[in-house]
């Protein structure tokens, strides 16, 4: 699934595509993926210029100057393929759902075999009041949004498991089940420790463990694990360098004696050195 590091490397592909752009056609070749796509999607974003390209938590969202804002959301399996409509470098796929053709000959598609991506359409000054918008907490990456202090204080009253608690998106944007695994194995803190018994010190050790990790992974280019490619075609490779996650039984490469766990917490699979992590 795309996480943080993937959107964010998606995001960066496309800005200096689309900004200052816009958009000849939009073609959709189905009605909908997660949900229908916007009606008139076409006729709403067509021939306006494109103003940005940005990302916020695991949204892409590219603003026009008609004062919409498209909602782009990866899903499990989405994959955006840009390629020079002079030089196609991809065959089509029947997963290619919506093709998007530039003012500058850029042709964007939109991949996704698993079809739970979505597209949707909000007056770019309403954005903030709908949801999830409405209710996402800062982004990890952004200093000025969030620091050592103001994390603690975001936490400190949550008895839920630190694992848990990276996970809940109201307390801190964009972070998934793979990168939460792997800052917890960074900052030596144990994926089972309620999040208010963290004093200030170790929680500023998970916030920059936290941004080292989303960061590696953004410099990598994002990871794939099955799905994801990035968007010029090529696979990231960022999945070699997991310290824990899917790495079950294999040594821990803190210690060098002890096994990496698995376990599940809510569901989901949580990967850790139950001697390290404390
Ligand atoms: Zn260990």
């Amino acid at each position: 699934m795309p996480e943080l590091p993937e959107v964010e490397t998606v995001c960066q592909a496309l800005r200096p595509v689309l900004e200052g752009q816009s958009f000849l056609s939009i073609q959709l070749n189905r009605s909908n993926l997660r949900y229908p796509f916007p009606s008139n999607l076409e006729k709403e974003l067509a021939s306006h210029p494109i103003i940005s390209v940005r990302r916020r938590a695991k949204y892409l969202l590219i603003d026009f100057k008609n004062n919409l804002t498209l909602i782009w959301h990866l899903g499990m399996s989405g994959r955006v393929i840009i390629e020079n409509v002079n030089a196609l470098f991809l065959k089509p796929s029947p997963h290619d759902h919506v093709v998007f053709i530039t003012s500058h000959h850029y042709k964007i598609t939109y991949r996704d075999p698993r079809r739970f991506g979505f597209l949707l359409l909000s007056p770019t000054q309403e954005l903030e009041d709908l949801r999830p918008f409405n209710t996402l907490g800062p982004e990890p990456l952004d200093n000025s949004k969030i620091n050592a202090s103001s994390f603690h204080n975001r936490i400190k009253s949550r008895s839920t498991s630190l694992k848990s608690t990276l996970l809940d998106q109201a307390v801190i944007a964009g972070i998934g089940n793979i990168y939460a695994s792997e800052a917890l194995w960074q900052a030596w803190l144990s994926p089972l420790r309620p999040a208010n018994t963290l004093i200030l010190n170790e929680a500023g050790i998970l916030l920059r463990e936290i941004q080292n990790v989303l960061n590696c992974a953004i410099a990598a280019g994002g990871s794939t694990l099955r799905d994801h490619f990035r968007p010029n075609g090529d696979r990231g490779y960022f999945q070699h360098q997991f310290k824990v996650y899917n790495q079950e039984n294999k040594l821990c490469s803190h210690c060098n004696f002890f096994p990496i766990l698995k376990l599940i917490q809510n569901g989901r699979s949580t990967y850790y050195c139950n001697h390290c992590q404390k």
